[in-house]
């Protein structure tokens, strides 16, 4: 199956509308255009969010059941459609066909979940009589919909990350626009479809492609907009930050993850989960691995293997199920990170393979003493860039791991209880994987991080959580 080129509408507000002006999606292998998709304004915007709110108020008593209906719906047809959907991934994205087919596979788990947290969605009793001058009282709270949720996502799961944001959504009972990234939105007109086919009611999804920039701040700043849901890099991260006012923001923002391995862990496990971690995705992954630091006795050896099995990936076409490695999202992100490696070389650091661009390719490549201010160390490098330290001891690593700005996820290999549980009260970050890299994940779980990763977690509980608010019944007898 090869994804022809299409005239795209786009879903606003339970109608498919095109515009006269469009853009263009590429195949970032080879510039093939795919697609050409409508460049919406800011009016198609403010339209969307305000029938979005209509479609909120009309359906504020939409059952839980329905609403179950629907998640499971959507589910089934992404399943019988699947293929489809990882093919569109993988021609709009940089991901291979085996990781779209994955990705897939994970945006039916966080749907399916959305269904099964819609009915856990509680509240609880509260003891009032706790309270001197409080007793004769019952009560409790329950937790309700914000009303209109505003996601914007980013290009690396151009799928699961949006199904993020509509799973708990609508679970909650809450109506969302999404703006999905501007160089990937096929797979999130995708998943409209499906929520179409599955029968939501009009309105409470609209998928409004076009600029982040041109569009980002009337979702932001729009005052229907009860809480902002955004993943995506630092700095629009910022600006968004300092657009939302007084609203409900969540962020998943950027890392620069590291992993410590030491003498006593289990030295092939540490090594291929350490290559998949960093080069999956070619290295677009917000919790993929960065930086790794090797105690002493093991570094040479661990180094070796790392190398080796690095050169054993195969990087190619996108849609060959022999492909671990596909192309960055642009050429012009390939160009920045051969930049970056260039000046690491040029500060000191030595290239142990890997290093040579190809158009929007850059090969998996492994870095040594690379100096600590670098900027391929103390950045979010956000390609297929390893970079190996030795250390002395534990305290030191975990000491270089906290020394960056970002904390989303940290990986420790060992053997040693004490040691592991050293690394996780230690390591600065919002999740630690104990003999596994930064780069694991499941969808149910809290997820989210510190410092310049962000603000809150998603994982569809926490994310439903901040989707809605609680609110307090309190009755006098
Ligand atoms: P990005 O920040 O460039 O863009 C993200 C989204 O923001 C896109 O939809 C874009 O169109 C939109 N946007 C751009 N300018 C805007 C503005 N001024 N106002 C509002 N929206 C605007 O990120 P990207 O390059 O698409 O994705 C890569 C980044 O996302 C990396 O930093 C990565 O670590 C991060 N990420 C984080 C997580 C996580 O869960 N923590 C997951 C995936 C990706």
């Amino acid at each position: 199956m090869k994804i022809q080129v299409r005239a795209e509408k786009m879903m606003l507000a339970g109608n498919w509308v095109d515009k006269e002006k469009t853009f263009d999606v590429y195949d970032p292998q080879d510039n093939r255009l795919v697609a050409q998709v409508p460049l919406s304004t800011k009016e198609d915007m403010e339209q969307a969010i305000h029938e979005a709110e209509q479609a909120f108020k009309k359906h504020q008593e939409w059952p839980t059941h329905e609403r179950i209906k629907v998640l499971k719906g959507a589910v089934e047809y992404i399943q019988e459609n699947k293929e489809l959907y990882a093919q569109t991934i993988a021609t709009e994205g940089s991901k291979t066909i085996t990781e779209a087919r994955g990705e897939v596979k994970r945006a039916m788990q966080t749907l399916e979940i959305s269904a099964e947290e819609a009915r856990r969605l509680k509240g609880e009793t509260i003891n009032f009589d706790q309270n001197e001058g409080s007793e004769n009282r019952i009560g409790y709270y329950y937790r309700f919909p914000v009303g209109v949720v505003g996601a914007i996502t980013p290009f690396n799961d151009p799928l699961n990350l949006v199904a993020h944001k509509v799973g708990p959504a609508i679970a909650s009972g809450n109506a969302i626009v999404v703006k999905p990234a501007t160089v990937t939105p096929l797979s999130a007109l995708l998943l409209a479809d499906a929520f179409e086919a599955a029968g939501l009611p009009k309105g409470m999804l609209s998928i409004i492609t076009g600029s982040g920039r041109e569009l980002g701040e009337t979702l932001v700043t729009h005052p229907a907009i009860k809480m902002v849901s955004f993943t995506g890099g630092i700095n629009v991260g910022k600006t968004i930050a300092q657009q939302a006012g007084v609203k409900q923001i969540g962020m998943e923002l950027g890392s620069n993850s590291p992993v410590i391995v030491l003498n006593d862990c289990d030295l092939e496990d540490a090594v291929s989960s350490c290559v998949s971690g960093a080069f999956g995705a070619v290295g677009q992954n917000c919790i993929g691995v960065q930086r790794i630091y090797i105690e002493n006795d093991l570094y040479e050896e661990f180094t070796k293997r790392l190398v080796s099995q690095t050169n054993a990936l195969n990087v190619g076409d996108k849609l060959s199920e022999n492909t671990d490695v596909g192309p960055l999202i642009k050429e012009d992100e390939a160009k920045r990170v051969e930049s970056w490696v260039n000046d690491a070389i040029q500060e000191g650091g030595r290239l142990l393979t890997g290093g040579i661009r190809d158009g929007a390719f850059y090969s998996p490549t492994v870095l040594a003493e690379v100096p600590e201010h670098a900027q391929i160390v103390k950045e979010e490098v956000f390609g297929p860039v390893v970079t190996v330290y030795p250390v002395d001891s534990l305290e030191e690593a975990v000491e270089k791991s906290n020394d960056v700005d970002y904390g989303l996820q940290a990986g420790v290999f060992t053997k040693n209880l004490d040691h592991a549980f050293y690394a996780v009260q230690h390591l600065d970050c919002g999740g630690v994987m104990v003999n596994d890299s930064s780069d694991y994940r499941i969808d149910e779980m809290p997820f989210g991080g510190v410092k310049h990763s962000g603000l809150g977690r998603e994982g569809v509980r926490y994310s439903i959580e901040a989707m809605t608010e609680p609110k307090v019944v309190a009755i006098k007898l």
